[in-house]
């Protein structure tokens, strides 16, 4: 498996914000974010066994891991690691919501799953389909960086009458205030959050 780093932190996002978890982040996107944070995560990368993943976690004073990346399902072998780690820990899975994740959904684990909004411009790369699957266990978030996001983001709620938890996530530009009195303004059951690891860490590039 290819993997870009692995480092023990705080979760900075959705509904485990603020618990210590272990970030396994694999190298490799299909996606091209305007946004993204992690492009260093897009190519490269050690070429690690699933076994020595595991070797490397059990060194950490940790249970709870989350998959990340890039997007940990283009990784042939995803689905191995997540076999070898789940008897061991608490797991959550990143997924860009662009891939099919009806084998992930299986697993006993988190999904949070980006429904990517305008200002990624890869929103017509998203797979609709996907959005039955979600259990209630997993997490759909929105990345709102203007009102467009917003806009945007509860029209897809519209349709939507799953019970997993919905992140409105604002990025670091947004003004978090706006959204969330629109949220409210709206009525719309959704979650609004920042990401608490560029509040922690802001004068550091990767957080
Ligand atoms: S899916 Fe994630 S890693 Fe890939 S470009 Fe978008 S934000 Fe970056």
């Amino acid at each position: 498996m290819e993997i870009c780093e692995i480092f023990h932190s705080l979760q900075g996002e959705g509904i485990d914000i603020g618990l210590p978890t272990i970030f396994v982040r694999t190298a490799g996107c299909n996606l091209r974010c305007e946004w993204c944070d992690t492009k260093y995560a897009w190519k490269g990368g050690e070429e690690i066994d699933i076994e020595n993943i595991k070797d490397k976690l059990d060194e950490i004073e940790c249970y709870r891991v989350c998959i990340t990346g890039g997007e940990p399902l283009l990784q042939e072998d995803i689905l191995e690691l997540i076999d070898l780690l789940l008897p061991s820990y608490e797991i959550s899975i990143e997924t860009n919501g662009s891939l099919d994740i009806s084998e992930v959904v299986e697993k006993d684990l988190k999904v949070s799953m980006d429904y990517k909004t305008p200002s990624s411009s890869m929103e017509d790369e998203m797979r609709e389909d996907n959005l039955d699957l979600l259990r209630e266990k997993d997490q759909l978030k929105f990345v709102i960086s203007n009102r467009k996001d917003y806009e945007f983001s509860a029209d897809i709620l519209e349709d939507f009458d799953n019970r997993c938890e919905v992140i409105f996530q604002t990025e670091e530009s947004n003004d978090i205030r706006e959204v969330a009195e629109a949220v409210l303004e709206d009525g719309l059951e959704v979650r609004v959050l920042p990401q608490l690891h560029k509040i922690i860490w802001c004068d550091k590039k990767r957080v």
